[in-house]
This record gives C-alpha cells, sequence and structure tokens, in this order.
C-alpha cells in the first residue's frame, strides 16, 4: 500500500523525463547465512544493472541504489516477496541518470555501523511517528526533535529547532546521549535520513532510561516525499552522486555557509583538490576564486584536479569490475 503511495509521489513530482529511480530502503530482519544471501543478492543486482551501495549482515539489510525504472521495480518486487524482507519500505526518488558509478554488495557485522550490536529493533525500538503525525507534532512545546546525524550532515541542513549531537560519526551517539537528559520529561522523537539510525539510537534511548522515545518513520526523506517538507531547513545529505537535495517546497531555507568566506551559501562541492576532497558548501565566487578548493594550501596542492565547474569529480573506475566479488564462496569452496 505505502509503496503505491510512494511510487504515486514520485512519479507526479516533476514533469521532466526522468528514467531512473534512487533507492533507499533498510531492513531488520534475521538472515541465516549472510554470505550465501549476499552472494545472491549481488547477482540479482547485476542482473537488474542497478548501481549503489548494499550492505548484508545477520542482523538485515541496507541500501540505496540506482537503476532503471522497470529494474528498480523488479527489484522492488523480489526483496518484498522473500517474507524476512515483505515490510521493506523503499523511498524512492526520480533522476535522470545512474546516481552511482559502482555497485558494492557487502557483508558487514551491522548494517549501519552502532557498536550496538546487541541491541536488537525487532525487538524494541521507538515508537513510529508517521511524517503526518510530526507535523502536528513538531511545534508542541512537550516535544522535542533530535537529529541523530553527523555535524557534516545536520550542518547542511536539519529540522527548525532540532537538537543536534556534536558526532562526526554515527557510533559516537552514546558517548553524547548524557546531554539529552534534560529532556527526559517531554517526549523525544529522534530522526536521520531514511530511518535506519533512529531504529537503534530510540532502542538504546530506551534501554538508557528514557520513556517517551519516538522515532520518525522513513526519516527525512520519506517526510519530504509525503509532507513537502516543511519546517526542514536547509537541504538533506544524501549519499550518492546528488549529494544533497530538495526536501522542503513548502517553506525552504538555507542554513549552510561557505566554508572559504562564511556567507550562506548551500551550493555543496568536492574541493579540487584529490587529497582533500573536502566536501563543503563553497559559494559561486569562492569557487572561482579559488579555482574549486577549499582553501589556499589546496589551491596550490601538487595534487589539484583542474577545476570542474560542477565541483563533482567522478571516481576513478581504475580496475573495477561489477562482478569481481560477486561470486566468493564458489570461489572459496573449490580451492
Ligand atoms: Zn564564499
Ligand atoms: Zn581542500
Amino acid at each position: 500500500m505505502r509503496f503505491k503511495l510512494f511510487y504515486h509521489l514520485a512519479a507526479t513530482k516533476k514533469m521532466e523525463k526522468k528514467d531512473y529511480y534512487i533507492l533507499l530502503y533498510y531492513c531488520y530482519t534475521k538472515i541465516e547465512n549472510p554470505e550465501e544471501f549476499r552472494e545472491q543478492h549481488h547477482e540479482l543486482c547485476l542482473n537488474l544493472n542497478l548501481r549503489g551501495r548494499i550492505i548484508v549482515a545477520d542482523e538485515g539489510l541496507n541500501g540505496t541504489v540506482s537503476g532503471l525504472k522497470e529494474d528498480c521495480e523488479k527489484y522492488m518486487k523480489t526483496v518484498k516477496s522473500d517474507a524476512r524482507f515483505s515490510h521493506t519500505e523503499f523511498k524512492i526518488d526520480e533522476h535522470d541518470t545512474h546516481a552511482f558509478q559502482k555497485l558494492h554488495v557487502r557483508y558487514k557485522p551491522e548494517i549501519v555501523h552502532s557498536d550496538l550490536k546487541n541491541i536488537d529493533p525487532s525487538k524494541r525500538t521507538g515508537q513510529y511517528i508517521e511524517p503526518k503525525e510530526l507535523k502536528e507534532l513538531m511545534n508542541r512545546e512537550d516535544v522535542v526533535l533530535v537529529d541523530m546525524r553527523s555535524k557534516y550532515e545536520y550542518e547542511l541542513g536539519k529540522f527548525k529547532n532540532a537538537v543536534t549531537l556534536d558526532i562526526e560519526n554515527f557510533r559516537d551517539m552514546p558517548s553524547k546521549v548524557h546531554e539529552l537528559e534534560k529532556f527526559k520529561n517531554k517526549k523525544i522523537v529522534t530522526y536521520c535520513t531514511g530511518g535506519i539510525k533512529c531504529e537503534k539510537a530510540s532502542a538504546y534511548l530506551l534501554e538508557q532510561g528514557f520513556e517517551n522515545v519516538y522515532q520518525l518513520h522513513g526519516g527525512i526523506i520519506k517526510y519530504g516525499l509525503e509532507q513537502g517538507g516543511e519546517n526542514f531547513e536547509g537541504k538533506c545529505y544524501v549519499f550518492d552522486n546528488r549529494v544533497a537535495v530538495e526536501v522542503n517546497t513548502v517553506n525552504p531555507k538555507i542554513i549552510s555557509k561557505c566554508y572559504v568566506c562564511n556567507t550562506t551559501s548551500d551550493h555543496m562541492v568536492n574541493c579540487a583538490n584529490t587529497v582533500c576532497n573536502r566536501h563543503v558548501p563553497i559559494c559561486e565566487s569562492c569557487m572561482e576564486k579559488m579555482e574549486g578548493c577549499c582553501s589556499e594550501d589546496c589551491k596550490s596542492a601538487p595534487t589539484k584536479r583542474e577545476w570542474n565547474m560542477d565541483g563533482y569529480y567522478p571516481t576513478n573506475m581504475n580496475g573495477y569490475n561489477p562482478y569481481k566479488d560477486a561470486k566468493r564462496l564458489n570461489k572459496k569452496s573449490k580451492v
């Protein structure tokens, strides 16, 4: 049902011809033989010409991929037809091309690196808040929104009045939870990009004695798709070639600042110095002055790339072969 709604919204949002989908999804579920599943899943993605990053763990599946619409439809159908993944929710965006250069399907101990392996969100987690409910809750005095993402993400955009944690990485979240003690008597609503981090973050808060813990189901992306992103200030950082996406079509606002001159700018670029490659907002005039670099040091570095106007440099594809790690188990058993 919900999948149909997303499809409808994604399809009617823009009138331009966009033949591709970008999918964002996760599913906490028990996978008995993750290595074997990884191999089958890798093959499925190769057959459907998908690109992107997928993580397989004993605790579930996490992915963001791009592909032609019909291939993505087949992919979603195949994933959901497996009883273990029937509750997977796909956030669907349209695009005019692939949003990734490569395909990686990897096995890891957790689907999001958190060092909270003992926490099983399929047993206990914060109560879901749907995007529509959030819109009603967010202005209430007894509700506090907590951003569970890293600093470089919320600096580009976050919900109005949201509380943030000074973390570079999600696994540092537990060390900052004491900062939320003062909100213990309020309703805490956690949010992240697509909802996956909140499954564990909200569960962790419950474990730490917080009682009124909720999580924004489907994260910022679903809120943007379903509710127009009202009161999300700035852009949402994403982990594909788009770098940052607009989610607020109701009352948009820019909150990020140019890394060089500190004026308001949400023009995200990669520093033209290959070694630095820093991902920061740099305004158009500084881009020109600095030849696409984030600092004078980078500008004079021998590793500086030729400045490319849109500040985006394709990944080095040297030696990349999508079939390389596709069949690891067979290879092992033959030895
Ligand atoms: Zn500037
Ligand atoms: Zn730099």
